[in-house]
């Protein structure tokens, strides 16, 4: 029987230095604040459904992530958000795009999920569910930051200065840029076996109006299926999607029988050489297995097993510290 395990990233991409303490203080907020839901307890069982919801919200309220507040901006200066959600033993799920105003896109994405009618819903009927459901609809702007105008500036600039700003490269190893990467997603598996991942995202900075990334679709950005194991994926969203990252990643778990590491580090590298772009995953296999690859510069990352969160940022670096902090 596996043991539950509580597995969040917080974006992958070019990370700045000065950006790093911030996610590190996220990703462990979220893991602290999620840990308790998923871990069975004398009052309830462990819940991996709301152990996600959680870590996803914990990280759409901290504004060194991209999603919610500090959600990044389109090329007019707005910010349009996408989530999905998915459960591992029905295969259900819900996934929202084009989503503005309010605070918590993958709550919506739940909503959207319990409905079990729709799947997939965008813009002014993606805002309607979540007012209907109990979202409080926001003033224009309150999600947008001032490292979120700025980025937009920044990105302006490299544009007008000819900068190719499509992030496609061919090479792994070619000095490369990336998107600035802070998509949030959690993946997590209960004592049960069953698994539940969620991936919410301001998407990227510049990026058109309207335009849609990986992070909403299932088997680009998110999947979840307790036969296999559960996967959300962040980084260069026409890549991953036009790679079917997340699927692609199960699926070499399930035909080859790579564990899921092996498999993670296989899609990654194999879908960047292949059509350029990079990015990252977090994967939970249905033993239980963690893995964690990406091709990006930096990804953030940290999980929870055994009372100990395990997190990191580099390649090849595994930092630790207990959950319970130690003077508490
Ligand atoms: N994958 C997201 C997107 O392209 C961005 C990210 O993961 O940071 O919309």
């Amino acid at each position: 029987m596996p043991r539950p395990v509580l597995l969040i990233h917080g974006g992958a991409g070019d990370i700045t230095d000065s950006r790093i303490a911030g996610k590190f203080k996220g990703i462990k907020e979220a893991l602290r604040a999620a840990w308790e839901k998923l871990e069975p307890s004398s009052n309830a069982p462990g819940n991996a459904l709301d152990a996600v919801e959680t870590a996803v919200r914990s990280m759409e309220l901290d504004e060194a992530f991209n999603a919610g507040y500090g959600a990044c901006l389109n090329t007019a200066g707005e910010v349009e958000m996408e989530a999905s959600l998915m459960e591992g033993r029905d295969l259900r799920s819900g996934c929202v795009t084009l989503l503005r105003d309010v605070m918590h896109p993958i709550t919506v994405a739940r909503r959207l999920m319990e409905r079990k009618r729709h799947v997939f819903l965008g813009g002014e009927a993606a805002l309607e569910l979540a007012l209907s459901t109990g979202s409080e609809r926001l003033p224009p702007g309150a999600l947008i930051t001032e490292s979120a105008r700025q980025a937009l500036r920044q990105f302006k600039e490299q544009q007008a200065a000819g900068a190719d700003t499509t992030y496609a490269r061919t090479e792994l190893d070619e000095a490369r840029t990336d998107p600035k990467g802070d998509t949030v997603g959690a993946v997590a598996i209960d004592l049960d076996g069953h698994i539940v991942v969620g991936t919410s995202t301001g998407g990227i900075t510049g990026k058109w109006p309207g335009r849609i990334g990986d992070t909403p679709l299932l088997g680009c950005g998110t999947y979840a299926d307790n036969t296999i194991g559960g996967v959300s994926t962040t980084g260069h969203g026409e890549t991953i999607m036009r790679y079917n990252l997340a699927q692609r990643i199960l699926g070499a778990i399930q035909h080859q029988g790579l564990s899921a590491q092996a498999a993670a580090d296989q899609e990654c590298q194999r879908m960047t050489k292949r059509i350029g772009g990079t990015g990252g995953a977090i994967v939970i296999d249905h033993n239980g297995q963690v893995g964690i690859s990406f091709t990006s510069r930096r990804m953030a990352w940290g999980y929870v097993q055994d009372g100990i969160i395990h997190y990191g940022i580099e390649h090849n670096e595994v930092l630790q510290e207990p959950l319970v902090p130690i003077n508490e």
